[in-house]
């Protein structure tokens, strides 16, 4: 998978994709990234990206020339198009679990990062990209949003973490969420492991965690459930 991230502050993004799954990623030459920087395409002596508002206001704006020369550039020297590009956003759609599952499947991930106040209307409107909001509330730039979408996408590719199942039994992947894990020592501070996952019944095992997720959905995440006819199916069940 490439890449693509679209930014104004390249050095946001270093440290985080220089470590941990991501950087393994990169060294298995699952991932490559593109990190384009949007000064490098400002006409302006001192590389500025931002100008003041028309009609005044508070808050910058990030400038559409460098951001048009900077997609048209990279469609012209890599294998991407224009509706592969992801807006960072908070007037997005929001981010899930079925947006990550999707977009693993594509061959490129481009993403606009804004910065400041936003940016000129006329990038949303020239480029019609996919608008992506990771929650329903605002962060400086879509730096950190690229990365956790990065992130989720990432360790959902065969090869990146060490067991795929793990992260196919993780909270939202099923559509409800996780159950609870324990680890030696079976008894700590007279707090002890449910007795069920010592029986080595795996098939009973396998029933509590699914009776366990489906509790803890119930108790704090109860839409997820109502949400999904599935699960509703799987409630009557048991
Ligand atoms: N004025 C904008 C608004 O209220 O919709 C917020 C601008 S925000 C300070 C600057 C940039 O951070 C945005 O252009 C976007 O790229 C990014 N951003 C902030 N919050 C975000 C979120 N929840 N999801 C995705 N991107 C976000």
């Amino acid at each position: 998978m490439n890449i693509h991230i679209i930014t104004a502050f390249p050095n946001l993004l270093r440290g985080p994709l220089d470590e941990s799954i991501i950087k393994r990623s990169v060294e298995k030459k699952i991932v490559e990234f593109f990190i384009h920087d949007l000064r490098q395409y400002s006409s302006d002596k001192h590389h500025r990206v931002d100008d003041y508002p028309y009609g005044g206001g508070p808050g910058m704006i990030l400038k559409p020339e460098p951001i048009f020369k900077c997609i048209e550039s990279a469609i012209e020297t890599y294998n991407i198009t224009s509706s592969e590009i992801i807006f960072l956003t908070p007037q997005g759609k929001k981010y899930s679990q079925a947006k990550a599952k999707e977009l693993v499947e594509r061959e490129n991930l481009v993403f606009l990062c804004g910065h400041y106040k936003g940016v000129d209307e006329r990038v949303r409107d020239y480029w019609k990209m996919d608008e992506i909001s990771i929650g329903d509330y605002v962060l400086t730039g879509g730096e950190l949003p690229a990365l956790v979408i990065i992130d989720s996408v990432i360790r959902l590719i065969p090869g990146v973490i060490s067991d795929l199942d793990s992260a196919k039994t993780d909270s939202f992947y099923q559509g409800l969420l996780d159950c609870p894990y324990y680890t030696r020592p079976e008894i700590y501070r007279e707090m002890s492991v449910p007795e069920i996952l010592l029986s080595g019944n795996h098939a009973e095992i396998n029933n509590w965690k699914q009776q366990e997720a489906f509790k803890l959905t119930l108790k704090a995440r109860p839409e997820l459930i109502n949400d999904n006819n599935d699960n509703v199916a799987t409630l009557d069940s048991n």
